[in-house]
């Protein structure tokens, strides 16, 4: 009965997605933090975040909120993306990762083999590094 009333109420509406899953994410950050600490600006801007969660879940204007979370993915991608690439750094043992100090270009090499040359393959640039 809730639930088919439910189901009428969303139909035509937006409903949840990646942006609001985020904000959702940040709501409960602000609000663990505010347990700690007694500052106003927080709840305002808690409050502000369940707002805009609630006004877009709810929106019928799906094609402008789908363009919102477009766009917030286009912006969080590179994010993720590089953390994703430093937690594996973190999990592989077997390689210690520096720059190219000539381009800036991620590179590896395997640990332990002392003081070795290394060949950038992005710039050509050759230089020694501990590996
Ligand atoms: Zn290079």
């Amino acid at each position: 009965m809730i639930r088919r009333a439910l189901t009428q109420f969303m139909t035509g509406r937006y409903g949840g997605d990646q942006l609001n899953l985020f904000l959702i994410v940040v709501y409960v950050i602000l609000c663990v933090v505010g347990l700690f600490v007694r500052w106003g600006i927080l709840e305002i801007i808690s409050l502000v975040l369940v707002f805009v969660c609630l006004f877009r879940s709810f929106s019928r204007q799906i094609e402008k909120r789908r363009a919102e979370n477009a766009k917030f993915l286009q912006f969080a991608r590179p994010i993720v993306r590089s953390f994703n690439s430093l937690r594996a750094r973190m999990a592989d043992r077997d390689h210690r990762y520096f720059k190219c100090p000539n381009c800036g270009q991620q590179m590896r090499v395997p640990r332990g083999k002392g003081r070795i040359t290394v060949h950038c393959r992005s710039c050509g640039a050759t230089f020694e590094e501990k590996s």
